[in-house]
């Protein structure tokens, strides 16, 4: 459910038979999210959400509405651009260097720019469209050695070495931005 808010706009409500008591966190657009427990009713959600407004507004991080409306905006231009682009490149490197991976999926989680399942699922964070060229193709090529290493060994480096020379200057600059949109 979603409650729309004056204060902080649209609220995520989930339920969940999990949870005990009530939970508010910021979800990766910057909304608030509330856990509430499997019975509770909308009446009671807007109840704890209205007893919780000072905490909530003095810890946690919400972005106010016309922000949330703005990085939803800016995020589908992005996811489309990404569609349009990532799952090639990586098609492109996969085949330059020789490598089988099984499908490309694309996030938009804050903490990673890519990773590869044992399944050989390649993700790619949208977010790498807003990063210098060089630096895209490293997190490809990265990803795409963990097809052979999972894990992060010499053997591994070597290999992204291999098809990036530079690899460790734009590890180090990645380091220093945040996939967020
Ligand atoms: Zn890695």
């Amino acid at each position: 459910m979603i409650i729309n808010d004056t204060e902080f706009g649209e609220v995520i409500v989930r339920r969940s038979p999990l949870s005990r008591g009530v939970k508010f966190s910021v979800s990766t657009s910057g909304r608030l999210q509330m856990s509430v427990p499997k019975n509770t009713s909308d009446f009671l959600a807007k109840r704890f959400l209205n007893s919780n407004r000072k905490r909530i507004r003095e810890k946690l991080p919400i972005k106010n509405p016309d922000e949330q409306r703005a990085r939803d905006y800016q995020k589908k231009i992005l996811m489309k651009k990404a569609r349009n682009y990532l799952p090639y490149r990586l098609e492109y490197y996969a085949k330059l260097y020789g490598y089988e991976y099984s499908k490309c999926r694309l996030t938009h989680a804050n903490t990673r720019w890519g990773s590869c399942s044992s399944n050989k699922t390649i993700s790619l964070n949208i977010g790498l469209m807003q990063v210098p060229e060089p630096l895209r193709d490293y997190v490809i090529i990265h990803e795409l050695a963990h097809l052979n290493h999972m894990n992060h060994s010499k053997a591994f480096w070597n290999e992204v070495g291999l098809h990036d020379k530079n690899y460790r200057l734009h590890e180090k600059k990645l380091k220093m931005l945040s996939p967020g949109v």
